[in-house]
């Protein structure tokens, strides 16, 4: 058994909508990969604070691709 986040791991899709639009936003990952990839000099102690302080949630970041609104949702980790 262990502690993954379903949406990582391809288990769940979120439906996410977007209230701006009414239209399912796009998940784009979990954040700690988003600073990662957009910003690879940020200081990483802001995602770990975050795993540290949740570690049974990780945190998305969804987008939508229609008026460009983001927002972080924290997506409770499963075992398995
Ligand atoms: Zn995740
Ligand atoms: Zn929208």
């Amino acid at each position: 058994m262990e502690i993954i986040c379903p949406l990582c791991n391809g288990l769940k899709k979120s439906n996410q909508i977007c209230s701006n639009c009414n239209i399912p936003m796009k998940d784009t990952g979990p954040i700690e990969n988003y600073f990662d990839e957009y910003s690879p000099y940020l200081d990483k102690s802001i995602t770990q604070f975050l795993n540290s302080e949740n570690p049974e949630i990780c945190v998305h970041l969804f987008k939508c691709e229609s008026c460009g609104r983001d927002e972080r949702i924290s997506i409770s980790k499963e075992f398995h």
